[in-house]
Order: C-alpha cells, then structure tokens, then sequence
C-alpha cells in the first residue's frame, strides 16, 4: 500500500463525490434498470414482439442470467448483515455509496459480455497459442478433483495478484478503488477498477487453460471462489474459530485486510483459503475489530466517490509520477547546462 496514508477514522468527512459521480451511477442504474425490464418484459410475455439485434439479445440475457444468479446471495447477505453485523454503522440503504456499489456489481457482468470479454478473450488466445497445455492428461480426471484443482489455483493466483498490486507502486493506484469503500459489505466484492478485473480475467483464464482442466470445472472453481468472495466481504461478525482460521478466510480477517490502521497494512491478502497468509507471513488476527476503513489519496491526487473518477485515478496518479520525474530530470539537465557556461 505504497503513498498511502491511513484516513482519521473519526474525523474523516468521506471521499469528495465527483462532479459526474451521481450522473454516472444513475446511468448505470438507468441501463440496467433498462435491460432488466426488458428481459422480464420478455419472460411474463409483455414485451415478446420487441425486436432488438441478436449480440443485443444475447447480452440481455446473459445479464439477466447474472442477477438472477447473484440476487438470492445478495438477499441472504443482506439479511444477515442486519441480523448481526459486526460493524455498526449509519444504514447504506439508498445512500450514494450503495448506488455506486450496486453500480459496479451490474458493470462487471455487463462488460465482461461486451468489450472486456472481448480483450480478455483476445489475450488469452494471444498467450495460448504460443504456450500451449501443460497438462492435457489433467481434463480426463475426475470432475470434482478439478474443481477442487481450479479452486485452489485462481485462489493463490489471485493471493500474489493481490500482494504485488499493494508492493508494486504503479499497481497499487488501480486496486485502490477496491480499498476506496469507507464501509465494508457485500457490495465492496465488486467495487474494483476495470484494469483490475481484466488482469484477474486474463490471469484466472489463461491458467485454467494453461493447466489443462475442463472449461465447466474452472467455472465451478471460479463460482466457490467468487461467492466465498461475497462472504468475506459481508459485514457480519463471523471469525473462524480454532484450526479454521487457518484453513478458511472469514469476513473478520478480511475486514482487517480493509483496514486503514497502520498495523495492519499489506496483511490478510487471501480470499477463500487462509494458509497462504500464514505460510508466507502475512496473517494479521488481532483480538477486536479495526476502528476505520478505507485509504486517503495517493501522490496528493484525492479518490472521489465517483465510477468515472474511480476508473481515471491510476491514470492521473501515473500522469503525476511521469511528469515529476519528467521535471525534475529536465531541472538537473538545465541546472548542468548552466553550471556548464
Ligand atoms: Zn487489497
Ligand atoms: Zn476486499
């Protein structure tokens, strides 16, 4: 978590909301709101004489399929977020921020259909072409066995992914988005820039292939992970027990990982299984729960509230380090060439 400060739990007033921000959520709303109606339209028989291109047709769909899928986690979530939460706090119901969650869950599935599983595609074609399979043998094993395979894989992927995009200072601007969210709960899972979710695609994609398991195992794999992800991310007051804590990651664990004490900084990387944390030394388990959450700003440039502020952030941050070191480099130039006559 290179430049950042932690934020004042207490006296922080929250990121500024950017001058688009709440056109932007209302937007996305509006188009799924949209795409929503239209495929239940569609479903109860209303709008079945509606004619739309079929690549529109398919994305419809497809992202119907999506919240249908998802809307049954998010309830129970939800519930259980009122039933016991483990960080009390004013509701987010309808509040700005809950919109602009809301809003990036709806993107994610809704750009990986169109453009970004387009580029996704494209690179992992790119890469295994010229790679190949490391094991084709893998795809005649047992289904369950490569699910269990692809699980462990995308986890500890994703557990160096996570790490280096917090050492790595020109990673960090794009996963601070993630860590933007002042309070944690299941709608955090998905606030997560675009480049973020790319990378992650390409690297879970191509390993899967890389590695030779079958397409329906992977996307087994990928779906434990992904809803282990949701629970971690539940602000529930769920700490795993015992020799548990070792094995699984809970949404207490996690909820450290967001913290912005300075204790806890670049700790608790893991998502599903907890013992790469343990085994390469990044566990944090203290005995309460942190006192804030969130980040400050990175090179002074602040991290609106805003989709669009989100997504322009690492590119302003890196404008900002370029130009820097662009100055100070033709400072030393001017400064020689003076000293020089
Ligand atoms: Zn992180
Ligand atoms: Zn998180």
């Amino acid at each position: 978590m290179a430049n950042m400060a932690p934020t004042a739990a207490a006296a922080d007033p929250g990121h500024p909301r950017g001058r688009w921000g709440l056109l932007s959520v209302f937007f996305t709303i509006i188009l799924y709101g949209s795409l929503g109606a239209i495929a239940w339209g569609r479903q109860s028989g209303w709008t079945a004489d509606v004619a739309v291109p079929p690549a529109v047709n398919a994305l419809i769909e497809s992202a119907w399929g999506t919240m249908l899928r998802m809307a049954p986690i998010l309830q129970v979530a939800v519930v259980a977020q009122v039933l016991m939460p483990a960080v009390r706090r004013r509701p987010k119901l309808l509040s700005y921020e809950m919109c602009l969650d809301v809003a990036y869950a709806l993107q994610i599935s809704f750009m990986y259909l169109s453009f970004l599983g387009v580029i996704v595609g494209s690179i992992v074609w790119f890469l295994q072409a010229r790679t190949g399979v490391l094991f084709p043998s893998i795809s005649d094993w047992p289904h369950y066995v490569q699910v269990g395979m692809a699980l462990w894989l995308v986890d500890f992927l994703v557990y160096w992914r996570h790490r280096l995009s917090h050492h790595i200072k020109v990673l960090w601007p794009i996963h601070a988005v993630h860590h933007s969210s002042e309070r944690i709960d299941v709608l955090t899972t998905t606030r997560l820039h675009l480049l973020e979710v790319m990378a992650g695609g390409v690297i879970t994609i191509y390993a899967r292939r890389y590695f030779g398991m079958t397409a329906e195992a992977a996307a087994s794999g990928f779906a434990i992970y992904l809803y282990w992800n949701y629970y971690i991310h539940t602000n529930v007051r769920i700490r795993h027990p015992s020799v548990l804590k070792y094995l699984l990651v809970s949404p207490f664990a996690h909820r450290w990982h967001h913290s912005n004490e300075e204790s806890a900084r670049d700790k608790n990387f893991g998502v599903v299984f907890a013992w790469n944390d343990w085994i390469f030394g990044t566990a944090y388990y203290p005995d309460r729960e942190s006192n804030g959450y969130g980040v400050d700003s990175s090179n002074g440039i602040p991290l609106e509230e805003s989709w669009w502020q989100h997504q322009l952030y690492p590119f302003r941050v890196w404008a900002r380090a370029w130009s820097e070191r662009h100055g100070s480099r033709s400072l030393s130039a001017a400064n020689k060439a003076l000293t020089s006559d």
